[in-house]
């Protein structure tokens, strides 16, 4: 039930053009003193969503700095994804309650995961998100959580269920500081941000015809205006908003296009009800493309997207970090946000994008931009530096080891 994700091995001088300058060597430095741990990484799933994503990249290039790092995940099971989904948005602060049953199945299939890792194999333990707590690997020590959504204002009784689990680490990583679950210790947070890959096929710049192409294949017109929000079917991402907004700029832009394009991640069983409920809401309009890994949305094609993009959105009500708001920044491009959480730290208002509180600010901000294609690639161009500057993996792999380096 639990499993082995393979770590192929990365180069991580192959960053040294693209990151800014000392960042290679501090790394290098930092390394030297960690040579040879043995550092267990465990989450949910080892696709769809961000802390997959990240995982994906960063593993490979902790393994090449010299640490025996190992992943392992979950096992899908829809009952339990159901639960840890119900947790993830009780975390960040729906109202109800979890039932007694789910409770209990809960801490169930925790403790049956838990007799699976011989955790004396390992000298550091890093889990990643609520979906892995109830596995106590022998209250092994050192442990980091890493928690990537914010849990500043949760829903009260999930969080008393939940948050003994969390004290029993050892140190708590949160993407902001302000994310912070009530009654934990202070002193064991530590905050960094998460970061994207450059060399990835998500995230090395494709030519714009080969882009284009990938936009034919899937039915849209390559020459027409383009609006791309990429991300799970999930409430907080709010889809519905960004139909909106697209429906208000459409009125000035009879011929704009906007495409959905969300995985269906398997720890997110919610995903599929939200799906079908936008496909509804869309109401068949020809210019609206709902595209999902299904239908062969793969990481190069979502590439293409926010390559063949004038603008991307990320119109989410909440979001941990938003991997997607790099992404789009990476490839040159303005991006339009919600105006929460870690789309705030992305986003330069008026300088990269904008961030947004409602549909119809949304929409004045797309036509603006439409309108505007030199501000457009300005913004792009800022953008892209931000993110050279702030939120490229080799970054979060120093945060990662100066943590290490705290029980050396
Ligand atoms: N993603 C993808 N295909 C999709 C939708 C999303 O590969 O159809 C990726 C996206 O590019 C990003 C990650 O999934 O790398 C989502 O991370 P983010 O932090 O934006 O959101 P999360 O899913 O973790 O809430």
């Amino acid at each position: 039930m639990l499993q082995e994700v393979s770590i192929k091995p990365a180069d991580l001088s192959a960053y040294e053009t693209i990151i800014k300058n000392g960042l290679l060597e501090e790394i290098q430095t930092l390394a030297k003193s960690l040579k040879g741990k043995r550092v267990l990484h465990l989450n949910a799933t080892s696709s769809g969503g961000g802390v997959a994503e990240l995982l994906k990249s960063l593993l490979p290039l902790m393994q090449n700095t010299g640490l025996e790092t190992r992943w392992f995940t979950l096992t899908p099971n829809e009952e339990f994804f159901t639960i840890t989904k119900k947790i993830h948005n009780f975390l960040q602060g729906r109202k109800g309650d979890l039932t007694q049953k789910e409770k209990e199945y809960f801490l169930r299939y925790g403790q049956k995961l838990s007799t699976q890792l011989d955790i004396k194999q390992f000298d550091l333990l890093v889990v990643h998100d609520p979906q892995p707590l109830p596995v106590i690997l022998n209250n092994f020590h050192p442990s980091i959580w890493h928690c990537h959504i914010d849990t500043s204002k949760p829903n009260k009784n999930v969080w008393k269920f939940v948050s003994p689990f969390i004290r029993r680490y050892d140190r708590y990583i949160f993407t902001l500081r302000k994310y912070f679950g009530p009654g934990l210790d202070y002193k064991k947070l530590r905050f960094f941000t998460p970061a994207i890959d450059p060399l990835s096929s998500k995230n090395t710049l494709l030519k714009e015809v080969y882009a284009k192409a990938v936009l034919k294949k899937f039915g849209l017109h390559p020459d027409e205006p383009l609006i791309t929000q990429v991300s799970r079917f999930d409430h907080w991402k709010d889809p519905w908003g960004v139909i909106d907004a697209y429906r208000v700029a459409k009125r000035k832009m009879p011929n704009l296009q906007l495409a959905l394009i969300g995985v269906l991640a398997i720890d997110d069983p919610e995903g599929k009800v939200i799906l079908a409920d936008i496909k509804k809401y869309a109401k068949e309009d020809p210019n609206i493309f709902i595209l999902t890994n299904l239908d062969g949305v793969g990481p190069l094609e979502v590439n293409a997207f926010q390559c063949a993009s004038n603008i991307l959105l990320q119109k989410s009500i909440k979001e941990g970090f938003g991997l997607t708001v790099s992404e789009a920044l990476w490839k040159g491009k303005p991006v339009i946000g919600g105006n929460c959480g870690g789309i705030t730290v992305q986003i330069k208002q008026g300088k990269s994008g904008y961030l947004v509180n409602t549909p119809r600010s949304c929409a004045t901000k797309i036509t603006h931009l439409l309108k505007n294609p030199k501000l457009a690639l300005e913004m792009g161009e800022y953008g892209k530096e931000t993110v050279r500057e702030k939120f490229l993996m080799p970054r979060l792999l120093r945060d990662y080891l100066k943590l290490f380096q705290e029980f050396n």
